[in-house]
């Protein structure tokens, strides 16, 4: 077993559990990739045949059970921010000064455009 491998016992009870968050569809092993380890704690790939929506999910494996944490980002989107630091008040306040100063119309900055009023 190389040093970023998930024990298979784990693995076993990880699949089994997760399900795709939109379809509902049960992931089998090959849907479910780990992508790297920081610790007790396994970044996940998962990809649903189904519906083909890709996940990001993370195991924090202990002794004795694998508790599981859904994250909203995308697999690629994780790979961009995992090695940035945590976000500080420096980032807080230079976000607030931003959006002061900002005098534009939200839908240029937003990836989707707010909905009509
Ligand atoms: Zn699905």
């Amino acid at each position: 077993m190389n040093d970023s491998a998930i024990p298979p016992a784990m693995f076993r009870e990880i699949v089994a559990r997760v399900r795709c968050a939109l379809c509902g569809h049960h992931f089998r092993a090959n849907d479910i990739q780990v992508l790297g380890r920081r610790g007790n704690a396994w970044a996940m790939r998962a990809h649903c045949p189904m519906c083909r929506a890709q996940a990001l999910l993370f195991a924090v494996v202990e002794p004795r059970a694998a508790h599981m944490l859904y994250s909203d980002l995308a697999p690629d989107e994780w790979a961009r921010f995992k090695d940035r630091p945590p976000i500080a008040t420096d980032d807080v306040i230079a976000f607030h000064q931003f959006i002061r100063a900002y005098d534009g119309d939200f839908s240029e900055i937003l990836d989707e455009p707010l909905p009509p009023e």
